[in-house]
């Protein structure tokens, strides 16, 4: 195994995320990207190709965008199916539905066995320490998964009016995520991305809350700050963790970044796998 993807989308149609027409042609520009939908054999296949295992994302924005959610019970199928390629899913849920949303999360991890709970604050529109959060991460720590957060800018509306009418400031690390980091310290908190441009945010939080970590994908490592990539070769090594944001970047090239980039042997491998099979519990 080359490396474990901790944020991959689903190419399939029946997986991918229903966007209107503008907001996929905007996100296409964006990440230079022509959207082609795959069976789930050539998915389960992209990942074997690559020798990269996936934990894969469900999706739920129905409250804000008005958008049909990619369900956990397809997430959990295709895992169930594919196990040499999807070790796990992330399961999404709209944290507007309150009770609702309570109960998905524990139906998707006890009877689905989806390994994780995961938001996007631009999307559906909510701040991670709103109390609205608070009865959802009660449950979230009870059940003993992480829970992951997108972090900085989005795909999603740009280069439209009014960026689609997406809102950026849900996703800024400070106060937001250190604030849920500080009520919730046995909660593990993944902040998605290279949180430009907050980047150095992410990095205080990271530094200060043990409980608080990061995941790479939809970058790529050459366009991080010189800074940053010092920290993740460096003091902070044990917190950082591959994903790509399949299937916009491709897994042969990110991996192929992270090893000509002048880090450490052992640190390349942390990034790739390690510190995921340690941050996140995993059996592979
Ligand atoms: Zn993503």
């Amino acid at each position: 195994m080359k490396a474990i993807d901790v944020h991959s989308h689903i190419s399939t149609e029946e997986g991918s995320i229903k966007y209107s027409d503008e907001v996929r042609a905007g996100m296409e520009a964006y990440y230079r990207f022509k959207t082609a939908y795959k069976t789930e054999d050539e998915m389960a296949e992209d990942f074997r190709k690559a020798d990269v295992k996936g934990l894969i994302i469900a999706w739920d924005s129905g409250h804000n965008m008005g958008t049909e959610p990619v369900t956990n019970d397809y997430v959990a199928k295709l895992c169930d199916t594919y196990p040499d390629a999807f070790i796990g899913g992330w399961c999404c849920v709209d944290p507007w539905r309150g009770q609702i949303a309570v109960q998905e999360i524990e139906r998707s991890i006890k009877e689905l066995g989806m390994m994780g709970v995961k938001f996007q604050g631009i999307a559906q529109a909510f701040f991670p320490d709103d109390p609205m959060m608070y009865p959802i991460y009660e449950t979230i720590m009870a059940l003993d998964v992480p829970v992951m957060f997108h972090t900085g800018t989005t795909g999603l509306g740009a280069g439209s009016a009014g960026g689609g009418g997406f809102k950026l400031k849900y996703t800024r690390p400070i106060p937001h995520f250190d604030n849920i980091g500080a009520d919730f310290p046995k909660m593990k908190i993944i902040m998605a991305h290279y949180g430009w441009p907050w980047q150095d945010e992410q990095i205080a939080v990271l530094l200060h809350k043990n409980n608080v970590f990061c995941e790479l994908s939809g970058w790529s490592p050459k366009y991080f700050v010189e800074s940053y990539r010092r920290e993740i070769g460096g003091r902070l090594q044990d917190k950082f963790m591959f994903g790509t944001d399949y299937p916009v970047l491709s897994h042969e090239r990110l991996i192929n970044d992270y090893q000509q980039l002048g880090f450490k042997d052992e640190v390349v491998e942390k990034i790739l796998y390690k510190n995921a099979i340690e941050i996140l519990n995993l059996k592979v």
